[in-house]
């Protein structure tokens, strides 16, 4: 019956959007479906459970007013230490989801995050798409950087995200074999087509609910509207009376629910 999919297993379940929709979510439950149908054998009560069962999470419980910012693809030294005055001068916790070769080209930047409190996630060792490497590559990936985030931070790393969020089977199997969380995201702040600050900022003020997973950017590409806009966001989110929290205080404890519905873009 799911012969087809058994042959698609190692192929990527997500494939990303052009490069302007890099930001775009990619939680389709169809995806998460068939990888539930494999690893469960239909033995879960309720499929709307299955993603968050495989660890997969895209928000933070929805009772109280606290939300958590990510920053994938740093360390990066054009813009890390920049996001980390701002959040330091505002008192923000937040999460990083970093990049094991940038851990060892800038490990000052990543120390100094860890150093004031920030939390440090992996997002694998070269940035490879899920879908492009072996399983044994996976697994390299995600071991590299995590032994990485041990080394330089101390930290025990709980928190795994992908490369654009493209997920495989053998991905969310070597993060379940490693005891990683796999949370992606609620929305996300860079679009292409946004460019200036004060709309980038706009959209996420306006449209963040209480739980959500704020997606930026601190690395590989030019972030400096991200830079720009981080106190925009940051005061517009307070003065609708949402607390930061890291991702781990904001997953902790919450099994997490992946909904029906259509993500916020
Ligand atoms: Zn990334």
């Amino acid at each position: 019956m799911f012969r087809g999919e058994m042959v698609a297993f190692g192929e990527a379940l997500v494939r990303p959007q052009e490069t302007k929709q890099q930001c775009r979510p990619t939680t389709r439950l169809s995806s998460y479906l068939v990888v539930a149908l494999l690893l469960t054998a239909l033995t879960l009560p309720a499929f709307r459970h299955a993603p968050a069962a495989l660890g997969i999470v895209e928000r933070g419980p929805a009772s109280e007013p606290r939300v958590a910012l990510t920053f994938d693809d740093g360390p990066d030294p054009r813009f890390t230490p920049e996001i980390l005055n701002i959040l330091e001068r505002e008192g923000v916790p937040a999460t990083f989801f970093v990049v094991g070769e940038a851990m060892a080209a800038y490990p000052d930047v990543v120390k100094r995050a860890a150093d004031g409190g920030f939390e440090i996630a992996n997002h694998t060792y070269t940035h490879t798409l899920a879908g492009a490497l072996t399983p044994k590559e996976i697994r390299q990936e995600i071991t590299r950087t995590s032994d990485l985030i041990r080394q330089m931070t101390g930290q025990e790393p709980r928190y795994l995200r992908p490369p654009r969020g493209e997920l495989t089977g053998h991905f969310i199997l070597e993060a379940r074999r490693q005891g990683l969380r796999i949370p992606l995201w609620t929305i996300c702040v860079e679009r292409a087509e946004v460019k200036t600050p004060e709309a980038l900022a706009r959209r996420i003020v306006e449209e963040t609910e209480n739980g959500h997973i704020i997606l930026l950017h601190d690395g590989r590409l030019d972030r400096r509207l991200t830079v720009q806009a981080l106190p925009l966001i940051i005061s517009g989110l307070k003065e609708r009376g949402f607390a930061f929290v890291t991702l781990d205080e904001l997953l902790h404890g919450y099994a997490g629910v992946v909904t029906l519905d259509e993500p916020v873009l």
